[in-house]
């Protein structure tokens, strides 16, 4: 029985989130490089990520089921400024102004601090928190 990459994320937390709704469906999944990437937020990128495996025979209904919950989650998000749906869920670590500020905490030793994320709108450009 092998398992398989379903999905990549920068940010434990959201992987986390994932892990758990598929586990409530059934699925066989596990987090992989979580513990490299909890101690050294920083290296999260350069190493790929946290990869969230699943038993590959069912990765075809975890790929359905996360699509369904993107799906859900693009439904129900707004942008507070002009209203558009055209939204996504982002990790601020892209930014290399906010990788620095991850470098400065890291360096202070704040290693506890984790990536923000927030909503991006495509159409007038504004950033919120979710
Ligand atoms: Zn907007």
């Amino acid at each position: 029985m092998g398992f398989v990459i379903l999905k990549s994320f920068a940010n434990y937390i959201d992987a986390h989130i994932l892990l758990g709704r598929l586990e409530e469906e059934g699925i066989q999944c596990w987090l992989k490089n979580e513990n490299t990437t909890t101690i050294m937020p920083i290296w999260t990128t350069a190493i790929g990520g946290i990869q969230l495996m699943v038993n590959e025979d069912q990765s075809q209904r975890a790929g359905d089921l996360l699509k369904k919950f993107e799906a859900e989650k693009k439904k129900v998000t707004k942008c507070p400024e002009c209203g558009s749906e055209d939204v996504e869920y982002i990790n601020t670590m892209r930014k290399p102004v906010n990788w620095l500020s991850a470098a400065i905490t890291f360096l202070a030793g704040d290693i506890a601090v984790m990536p923000e994320q927030r909503y991006h709108c495509f159409s007038c450009k504004s950033e919120w928190k979710g």
